[in-house]
């Protein structure tokens, strides 16, 4: 088989970079080594993403939200950060931004379901279900895919978005720089009493950390982090041990709180790809940049990613062009770094200075709050960082 661009692994990040090349003269394989049915009706997996403005207007462009109703899409409001047992806040505040919302919440199930949609009516585009990839070898103007089931995919260029731990990034020796935070997240949404008024929580609590993100009526997703051997301590508790325990981290805010459906747990593993693209090969989605959450930008980073390589390839096909030269792959990897760079390791310099429950890094805490809330320019610029509200076209 030949075809323009094979893209390893149907995540969001991969299904979204189809959905961008679609119409298209392009033609497009992905290879998927789960089944269709999973792919098509995603089961809910607990993450409800926190997108951007510009990751909704992405998404908007692509197609992907008009499959999903106005109620699963819930804005936040304002986020409010508190420090250990402090009751001091540092506050964002959406009308400092834009006239609607800090971001909005979408269920990561409903975005897949949504992006396979578009991509499963796209012509140019086909899907290969219950396969991985076997081998890949680059050569100067295509590489050689041998899947598990034996066939063989010349493709001018291969793409993996086959999540942090991509197997297509070992095979091709790309290293990357992993970050093993020895923490591991679990999160279910919940119903409460009280009304969360579209605010989000992120409570840095010592020893543990817990995030309430506002979803429809009074139900929140809780994100609770917690060093890995207390994990089985919390998966085993009862649903009402569980909404004491998220009830009692909130202070009470939401009043009493009760877990609705199953708890998912998650290792904290951020993953930078060393470099982004080799050969007639580049990596998009979490495989290239794998963030911790607590900043909720990994599949924002994904998304723009992909967004920045279907640009340069349509621009390079428009041009006549080789469609993935190396100078490409580089403009790629040097756009996408610019972009990413600042907010892995800000991210990750956040979770080292919070749950470190040490003297001197407790104080520090304390002061950054104060001054991410009493320095205005300080508090607009992050505000504006986080929510993409300038980088709307
Ligand atoms: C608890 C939690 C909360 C999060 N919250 C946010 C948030 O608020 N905002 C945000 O922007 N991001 C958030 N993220 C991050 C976001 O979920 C990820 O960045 C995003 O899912 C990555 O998408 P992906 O397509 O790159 O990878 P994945 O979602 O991991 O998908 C990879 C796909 O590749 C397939 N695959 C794997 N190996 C192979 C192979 N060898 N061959 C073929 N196929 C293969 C898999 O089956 C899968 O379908 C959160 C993550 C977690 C864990």
């Amino acid at each position: 088989m030949k075809t323009d661009i094979l893209i390893i692994g149907s995540g969001p990040a991969g299904l979204s970079f189809a959905r961008s090349l679609a119409d298209s003269a392009l033609k497009v394989v992905v290879v998927e080594k789960m089944g269709e049915d999973a792919i098509a009706d995603p089961a809910p997996d607990g993450r409800d993403i926190a997108l951007t403005h510009r990751s909704r207007q992405i998404l908007t462009d692509l197609g992907a939200l008009k499959h999903i109703a106005d109620e699963d899409i819930s804005p936040i409001k304002e986020a409010k950060v508190l420090d250990g047992d402090s009751p001091y806040v540092l506050h964002f505040d959406y009308r400092r931004v834009c006239d609607d919302a800090l971001g909005y919440l979408i269920s990561n199930h409903l975005i897949r379901k949504a992006l396979y949609q578009e991509v499963k009516a796209a012509s140019n585009v086909e899907m290969v279900f219950d396969s991985s990839v076997k081998s890949i070898s680059p050569a100067v103007d295509s590489a050689c895919v041998t899947l598990s089931n034996g066939t063989e995919i010349t493709s001018r260029l291969v793409v993996a978005a086959d999540s942090r731990f991509s197997e297509s990034r070992r095979m091709m020796g790309v290293s990357a720089s992993m970050q093993d935070f020895g923490r591991t997240i679990v999160v279910c949404q919940m119903q409460h009493d009280e009304p969360h008024q579209g605010v989000a929580y992120e409570c840095f609590r010592y020893g543990n950390t817990l995030a309430a993100l506002p979803l429809r009526g009074n139900t929140s997703s809780i994100v609770v982090t917690v060093a890995n051997e207390q994990v089985d301590g919390l998966l085993a508790m009862s649903d009402q041990q569980f909404g004491d325990y998220a009830r009692d981290q909130l202070e009470g805010r939401f009043g009493n709180m009760s877990p609705v459906g199953k708890r998912f747990h998650y290792p904290l593993v951020a993953v930078l790809a060393n470099q982004f693209y080799a050969r007639r090969f580049a990596l998009i989605g979490d495989a290239c940049v794998g963030m911790h959450p607590v900043t909720a930008h990994g599949f924002n980073l994904g998304l723009l990613g992909q967004d920045t390589l279907a640009s340069l390839i349509k621009e390079a096909l428009h041009k006549d062009r080789d469609i993935a030269p190396d100078d490409l792959l580089r403009t790629y990897q040097s756009r996408h770094r610019i972009a990413s760079m600042p907010l892995y390791l800000g991210t990750n310099a956040i979770v080292k200075l919070y749950t470190n429950d040490l003297p001197v890094p407790k104080i520090l805490r304390k002061a950054m709050l104060r001054f991410g809330n009493n320095f205005s320019p300080v508090k607009a610029a992050i505000t504006r960082h986080l929510t993409e509200t300038h980088k709307l076209t």
